[in-house]
């Protein structure tokens, strides 16, 4: 098959089954293959690329869409951005003190515009919304992927559509979908009929469905693997860890670390490590047993952003993980909530508990001696902690009330031996 070209966006794109091969239309508003019902992949011709998109990449700041010739985009006119990417890759030497880690780095994906890293997915996600000439938006979630739809629907002026369980409306986490102006509607059911639904109305030629079956939030979601690989002064990390949920973020950035090899750019692929809660941990029980993956109907964790069961991408991130030389790993609440705390007070990082999950696993697992002191690890903090100040206020110390004159304060501070 020859692959597409097109002026003024991505030049050279096709869009195969990642099971049958089954090359799809590019025009095509598809979301799994029509022959097998395996998942969907971007390929680009990554030959005639490696020659030019070092160059064109050296004059853009860092950001989703410096990488334009590697995202699925036909017309760059239609771009749907609100300042998505390019965030901070901190190194963490107090934390990295504690944990015996010269080279420790946490990935801030807590500073995208609606806190979360499917800000990265949802501009590319959206665009193509724009491309396929389609009105509605539409995805079921309670948490991140229902803030940022809404926020970049609003920015394309189309119409955004969040169907949530009914009775587990936590709407302090469906402010930003609330405000942003998204029509939010409760099931009668499960979170189960709630994508069953958005599914079966996503095949109508006026619904576009932005859950994790999108083959193109993912394309979006590996440019944090580029920008890494660019803030380390161009060389990838020898380890990569990432909670685990739907299992589509470790994908994306296993497919980015693979694509700067393609390109001639890196030559390292990093081990990639995919923490689950162990609560919610089917992927960790596939992975250690040497199986195909069993879907969980009991899940709970704090960390609810990896409250998932039935991960949609699960084939591609297992493939990622074994072809990394890499591993799953689950942790339990106690050790997430400790860790989000650590990280907080250790180096001024609120991350939600899911975004706490990597450093649970480098807390709980140093010892294994898997890692090498001098070995350059990055951690991604997928969201940020005000997106859940519940759990934060809740395992916290309470504010201690005493009577308003300083020798009272005082008294307090020494009896808390703080001064
Ligand atoms: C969506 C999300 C995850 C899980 O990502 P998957 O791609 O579903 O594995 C983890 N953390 C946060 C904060 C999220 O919003
Ligand atoms: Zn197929």
């Amino acid at each position: 098959m020859v692959y597409a070209s097109f002026k003024g966006g991505c030049s050279f794109l096709k869009i195969l089954c990642m099971e049958c091969g089954n090359p799809v239309g590019i025009i095509d508003k598809v979301y799994k293959c029509p022959k097998c019902g395996g998942l969907l992949d971007v390929e680009y011709d990554y030959d005639a690329l490696a020659e030019t998109v070092q160059k064109l990449w050296s004059n853009r700041p860092l950001g989703v869409w410096k990488y334009s010739e590697l995202l699925p985009v036909l017309d760059k006119t239609l771009r749907v951005s609100i300042g998505e990417g390019g965030t901070r890759l901190v190194h963490c030497k107090r934390l990295g003190e504690k944990l015996k880690l010269k080279n420790l780095y946490v990935k801030d994906e807590g500073s995208n515009p609606t806190g979360s890293f499917k800000d990265r997915g949802m501009t590319v996600g959206v665009t193509k919304a724009l491309e396929f000439r389609v009105r509605n938006l539409i995805c079921a979630s309670t948490g991140n992927t229902s803030s940022s739809l809404a926020a970049y629907a609003a920015r394309a002026g189309l119409n955004c559509i969040v169907l949530i369980p009914s009775g587990k409306i936590a709407l302090g986490k469906l402010a930003q979908a609330l405000i942003y102006g998204a029509k939010v509607v409760a099931v009668k059911g499960n979170f189960d009929d709630a994508l069953r639904i958005v599914v079966e109305l996503s095949s109508r030629p006026d619904f576009y469905l932005l859950n994790s079956l999108n083959p193109y939030r993912l394309e979006g979601q590996k440019t944090a693997a580029f920008e890494i690989h660019e803030q380390l002064g161009g060389r990838v990390p020898d380890w990569l860890i990432i909670p685990v949920g739907n299992a589509g973020n470790i994908s994306a950035y296993w497919k980015g670390f693979e694509e700067l090899a393609l390109l001639g750019l890196s030559e390292l692929k990093p081990k990639m490590i995919g923490v689950q809660s162990k609560g919610a941990n089917p992927l960790v029980r596939a992975f250690k047993e040497g199986r195909d993956l069993t879907p969980l109907t009991q899940v709970e964790t704090v960390a609810t952003a990896i409250r998932i069961g039935n991960p949609v991408n699960w084939r591609k991130a297992m493939r990622a993980v074994k072809k990394s030389n890499g591993l799953f790993e689950d942790v339990d609440d106690n050790d997430i909530v400790e860790a989000q705390k650590t990280l907080a007070k250790t180096e001024g990082i609120f991350t939600e508990p899911a975004g706490a999950a990597p450093i649970a696993y480098l807390m709980k697992h140093r010892d294994d001696g898997l890692i090498d002191a001098d070995d350059v690890v990055v951690c991604v903090a997928t969201g940020s902690g005000l997106k859940d100040p519940d759990t934060a206020i809740r395992f916290s110390e309470k504010p201690a009330e005493i009577e308003a004159d300083s020798k009272s304060i005082l008294n307090y501070l020494r009896r808390s031996e703080l001064t």
